[in-house]
Order: C-alpha cells, then sequence, then structure tokens
C-alpha cells in the first residue's frame, strides 16, 4: 500500500532540508526523500556534502562544515516530525492530483501518494572527470569560488573554463590568490564580452589556451595538475594549489523534465514565489536557480516553498 503524505519533499540540501522544517513545524508531517549515498548528483544533503568548511552560512561566525551543517539542518527536521527517508525516487507523476511518486521499483503500485510535492533536486556541477579530480574534491579541487576561494590566500590556483562561471570566478579569486591561472580547452572565450574584458585586464590572472586538464596530482591535496596542448599534443605539468572547475552546471530534472514547463537552460521555471507550472507543485534551491547557487538562498526558496506549499494546502482543505 503506498503511504500517504500531505507534502512530499524530493531532495534534502539545504532547500528541501529547510522546507522539511518549515512543512514540519506547521504539523504536516512532510516525507522527504533525501536521495541515495552512492550518488554524485543526488546525494543526501545535496552538494554541501562535497565542500569542507562553510564560512558564508550566517549563524556560524567560526565557519561549519558542509556535512555538519546539513546533519545540523537534517536533525533540526527531524526533531519536528519530518519523516527522512535515504531513497532516491524513480518515478514521479504529476499528471492527476494525489501525485504518486515510486521509490525502487517502477512497476507496481506507487510508494507514496502525496497532495503536494516540493521538489529540490539541486544541480550538480559538471566535472572534467579526469584522475584525481573526485578523490582531492573539497580538497583543493572545488566547483565554488564563493565559497572555498578564502582557503586560497596568497596562492597559485587553476580555474577550468572559458564561459561566464569560469571569468566570474577567477576574477573572484584574484581577491584571495597570488596568481589565477585560466585553462581553456580552445582560444577563444565563450564568456561575454564584459566579463572577458575584466579578466583580460587583470594582471593577477593568466590564460592557457588550447589546453586541458588531464589529471590532478597530490596525495592528501592538490599539488599540481597534468595538461595537454590541444593543438600539439604537447603535455606539461604546473604546480596549483588549488583546481577550480567552472565548466557548468546541470539541474537534476530528469524525474520531471516532461511534466514541469522548463526555461531554454533546462532550470525549473517557478513563478510567484515557488509556484511550477502544475498546481500543488512547488520547487526550490538550484533546480530552479541558475543564479545565485548558495546554500542560504537555497535555504530561503525552501522556507518559501514550505509556505507556498501550506498555504496552497489550506485552500484545498487539507
Ligand atoms: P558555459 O557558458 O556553457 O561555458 C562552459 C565553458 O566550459 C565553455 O567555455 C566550455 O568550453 C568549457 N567546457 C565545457 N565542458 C568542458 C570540458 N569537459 N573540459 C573543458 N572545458 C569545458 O557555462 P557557464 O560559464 O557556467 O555559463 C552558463 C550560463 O550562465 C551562460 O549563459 C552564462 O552567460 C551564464 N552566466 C552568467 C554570468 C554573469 O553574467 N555574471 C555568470 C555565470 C554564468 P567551449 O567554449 O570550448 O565549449
Amino acid at each position: 500500500m503506498p503511504e500517504t503524505t500531505k507534502v512530499l519533499i524530493v531532495g534534502s540540501g539545504p532547500a528541501g532540508l529547510t522546507a522539511a522544517v518549515y512543512t514540519a513545524r506547521a504539523q504536516l508531517s512532510p516525507v522527504v526523500i533525501e536521495g541515495e549515498p552512492s550518488s554524485t548528483s543526488d546525494q543526501p544533503g545535496g552538494q554541501l556534502m562535497l565542500t569542507t568548511d562553510v564560512e558564508n552560512f550566517p549563524g556560524f561566525p567560526d565557519g561549519i562544515t558542509g556535512p555538519e551543517l546539513m546533519a545540523n539542518i537534517r536533525a533540526q527536521a527531524a526533531r519536528f516530525g519530518a519523516d527522512l527517508k535515504v531513497a532516491k525516487v524513480t518515478k514521479l507523476d504529476l499528471s492527476a492530483r494525489p501525485f504518486r511518486a515510486w521509490v525502487g521499483d517502477t512497476d507496481g503500485e506507487p510508494s507514496y501518494v502525496a497532495d503536494s510535492v516540493i521538489i529540490a533536486t539541486g544541480a550538480r556541477a559538471l566535472m572534467l572527470n579526469v584522475p584525481g579530480e573526485d578523490r582531492l574534491l573539497g580538497h583543493g579541487v572545488s566547483t565554488c569560488a564563493t565559497c572555498d576561494g578564502f582557503f586560497f590566500r596568497e596562492q597559485e590556483i587553476a580555474v577550468v573554463g572559458g564561459g561566464d562561471s569560469a571569468l566570474e570566478e577567477a576574477l573572484f579569486l584574484t581577491r584571495f590568490a597570488s596568481k589565477v591561472t585560466v585553462i581553456h580547452r580552445r582560444d577563444s572565450l565563450r564568456a561575454s564580452r564584459i566579463m572577458q574584458e575584466r579578466a583580460l585586464a587583470n594582471e593577477k590572472i593568466e590564460f592557457l589556451w588550447n589546453t586541458r586538464v588531464t589529471e590532478v596530482i597530490g596525495d592528501a591535496k592538490v599539488e599540481k595538475i597534468a595538461l595537454e596542448d590541444t593543438v600539439t599534443g604537447d603535455t606539461s605539468t604546473r604546480e596549483v594549489s588549488g583546481v577550480f572547475v567552472a565548466i557548468g552546471h546541470l539541474p537534476n530534472t530528469d524525474l520531471f523534465a516532461d511534466q514541469l514547463e522548463l526555461h531554454e537552460n533546462g532550470y525549473l521555471k517557478t513563478h510567484h514565489g515557488s509556484l511550477t507550472s502544475v498546481e500543488g507543485v512547488f520547487a526550490c534551491g538550484d533546480v530552479q536557480d541558475d543564479h545565485y547557487r548558495q546554500a542560504i538562498t537555497a535555504a530561503g526558496s525552501g522556507c518559501a516553498a514550505a509556505i507556498d506549499a501550506e498555504r496552497w494546502l489550506e485552500t484545498q482543505g487539507s
């Protein structure tokens, strides 16, 4: 028999778990499908599980690690009665109310039947998929300059990519690093003209054109990177203590891409706060935000989605 719930939350990053805290405190007994630890895109706790210290989440003057922060928000949600399940939603049917969700086998009866759904599936940074990258993630390899730039004061670091994200990260990192090398696989940038002008004029930024990173090298932390010239095939290494991968993000929309309206760039469309194109389905966090992508903005949008869901359920007499 399917379990019934007033609120089903899919995803357990700062957005999903904040939505859980709020809906649980509103006595809605939410069910949170957290994701699976084995996955890199939807592990419980979201992208913060891949970072080390978080120093910009308000309320922690001495900083807190990403996993600790998520454990705290999780405990807070559980304390108010949120039902947290370490599992992965394999199928979601938003075509009729109540909505239906499957965990595991998608053939038989749904696992959950829900009056409302809050989507908080997040986004994942595209990675280079080269040796050493995964192992040293959080130990010199980063996908977020705003989060980790501060740890690289007076050090030499590399940023990989040629789009606006890469140049934005590189410019931000010049506040801390002694030198930032932007490594791009072609000889011209994809980034907007204004960002190009700013980056090219910055004395701390050097560009390595027609170059790709083939390996991230280091024992406990990044020590150097292996490079290959995409034109000549020449190989070399470069000593850096950080590698910021900025080659784009992908929102995690596979579960509902054909059921909810998306923007052209693949991010989930929301309007009037957290409302999606289907009544009773709300969204928060990075899956619908390609702009700020911060833990605190995700948490804020999770709060908004919870309040929107609560008020909508009231209009439905739930
Ligand atoms: P993007 O525009 O898709 O650029 C990705 C960059 O990474 C490209 O230069 C691409 O190289 C490179 N790349 C992709 N896969 C790679 C790989 N496997 N190995 C090496 N390099 C790889 O992504 P984005 O920079 O994240 O920007 C996404 C959107 O957000 C854009 O529309 C952008 O304008 C916008 N954005 C705006 C701002 C701003 O206005 N301040 C800031 C950030 C993002 P190629 O060029 O060779 O394809």
